[in-house]
């Protein structure tokens, strides 16, 4: 059994706690390794460590910053298949769904080797006679990241580097399901240059979550979980005055109009829906059919369903890999039963899918529902599984009043041929990343990622442009050299 450790000022750190958490193989449903759960005591030795680093490495031209951030960079993509299988034994993914994700977070390192770039200033010479004023941008200190299950080397790579890159110190509290990834993470980061204490892993649960959220040295804190926790994260961490970028859950819609190709929307909601068994906060997890199309579509999403492969995530050839843990595996199959009973067709049952070598993992079929109504739970709630909703509405209006009165706000994809009606959807629909025949309309790193309304809380998007603005603040400074100066008593004006 392995014993993982924190990452602590440059060293594998025990920690002093008593409480550890279990990790599965979900493939296998067997423990592969105990996780601690940080104490206030562990959390506050990471904490301090980012502070003692801090004004050195603050202090550190930007183009430095980048060149350790470039080697980084290599270093990535020198482990990036060690990276993956690490990814896939914990999480259950399919190997090269964990070494898109790597790819993923990777751009966002591309990205952020461009800050000696992107943390240039403004600057006005003569706002007034002899006067010139300059804005420029300084780090914030010590920062958090809180990271979920579903995504455990990119999700924390949508924060660290532009972080460190920004010139602060980073705390990361990876998910104690899948927490190897950030210590490979880290060991890299060093490898790379990296001063100690600079970048910290802490493991843990609310315990540890709650440590850094109290913590008077944590400066800003990054989440991206569940939508309850994403908003328990903002306001607490409010309340304790720090910056707060919280990302929560979804719901994405992808509407199907009359016009368009039923092939190519069925072969992007299979993959949408299904891949990484529906663990995706960018998944596809209802289909809207918009008038005629919904027969057949839902006749060809049934054919797909079925045939998908199941398996581990480093069998060759396979689909979709097992859910995360058993208790999701039972969370998942209760949604099922409850839209079965709410009175949803389920047109593909996913709970008969039995593994051909028996396996004890953490298996489960893809699940279709076809004439699924707003009221329903299995539409209301995120269910983070392998199950497509299908919702049949007449036409355009119908499927954009839908979307726009979902709770959840974080990605949405129209299909259609129409340039028009894309276009209206574009401008009308209230969702954070709009696809138009991409069904899962991710955005790249130097553009910035984040949905709308129970989705997203606080101000900003991750990585890209707000990437910058969230991990820095804005100093600007008015000089001049006058030969005299007399007082002035009245509020100064341009002269
Ligand atoms: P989660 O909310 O259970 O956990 C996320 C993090 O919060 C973990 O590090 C966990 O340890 C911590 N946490 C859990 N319970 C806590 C509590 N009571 N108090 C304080 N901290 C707590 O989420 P998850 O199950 O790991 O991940 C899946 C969720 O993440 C889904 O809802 C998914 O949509 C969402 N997600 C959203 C995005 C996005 O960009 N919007 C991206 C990925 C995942």
């Amino acid at each position: 059994m392995n014993t993982l450790t924190h990452y602590i000022a440059g060293e594998r750190h025990a920690g002093t706690g008593e409480r550890f958490g279990d990790v599965y193989n979900p493939a296998v449903g067997a423990v592969v390794a105990r996780v601690p759960l940080a104490t206030d005591r562990d959390v506050d030795a990471a904490v301090a460590a980012g502070r003692r680093a801090f004004p050195a490495w603050a202090d550190t031209p930007p183009l430095k910053r980048a060149r350790i951030l470039f080697r980084f960079k290599e270093l990535l993509t020198q482990h990036q298949q060690a990276l993956a299988e690490l990814i896939s034994s914990e999480h259950g993914k399919l190997v090269p769904d964990a070494l898109g994700e790597v790819t993923r977070g990777l751009e966002v390192v591309e990205f952020a080797c461009g800050i000696p770039h992107l943390l240039k200033g403004e600057y006005s010479p003569q706002v007034g006679s002899d006067i010139d004023s300059y804005s420029l941008r300084q780090p914030l200190g010590v920062v958090a990241g809180i990271t979920p299950f579903n995504f455990p080397a990119m999700v924390p790579m949508w924060m660290f580097p532009v972080a460190l890159a920004c010139g602060n110190c980073f705390v990361l509290k990876p998910s104690e399901r899948d927490p190897s990834a950030a210590l490979l993470l880290a060991e890299l980061l060093a490898e790379a240059g990296l001063p100690a204490g600079v970048f910290n892993v802490v493991h843990g649960d609310k315990q540890a979550v709650d440590a850094l959220l109290r913590h008077p040295d944590v400066a800003a804190l990054s989440f991206v979980g569940s939508t309850p926790i994403a908003r328990y994260i903002y306001q607490t961490g409010a309340e304790h005055g720090k910056r707060i970028q919280a990302l929560g859950g979804a719901k994405n819609h992808l509407v199907v109009m009359p016009d368009a190709d039923v092939d190519q929307a069925v072969e992007a909601l299979i993959g949408a829906a299904y891949g990484s068994a529906g663990e995706r906060c960018m998944a596809i997890s209802v289909a809207v059919a918009v008038g005629d199309v919904a027969d057949t579509l839902v006749a060809r999403l049934a054919e797909r369903a079925r045939q998908l492969k199941i398996g581990s995530g480093s069998q060759s050839g396979a689909e979709m890999g097992p859910l995360v843990t058993r208790q999701h595996l039972e969370r998942v199959r209760g949604y099922i039963a409850a839209g079965v009973e709410a009175g949803a067709q389920l047109v593909v049952d996913g709970r008969e899918y039995r593994h051909p070598q028996g396996a004890d993992g953490f298996y489960l079929g893809a699940s279709l529902f076809d004439h699924v109504t707003p009221e329903m739970t299995i539409y209301r709630e995120e269910i983070f599984g392998p199950v497509l909703c299908v919702l049949r509405v007449d036409d355009f209006e119908q499927a954009v009043a839908l979307i726009n009165r979902h709770e959840f706000a974080n990605g949405v994809s129209l299909f259609t041929r129409s340039g028009g009606a894309a276009r209206e959807f574009s401008q009308r629909i209230q969702v954070g990343m709009v696809g138009i025949n991409v069904p899962l309309p991710v955005p790249m790193a130097f553009h910035s990622f984040g949905g709308w309304k129970a989705s997203l809380f606080g101000d900003h998007a991750m990585h890209g442009p707000e990437g910058i603005r969230f991990y820095t603040r804005i100093k600007t400074v008015t000089s001049r050299w006058p030969d005299t100066l007399s007082a002035e008593f009245a509020m100064p004006t341009m002269k």
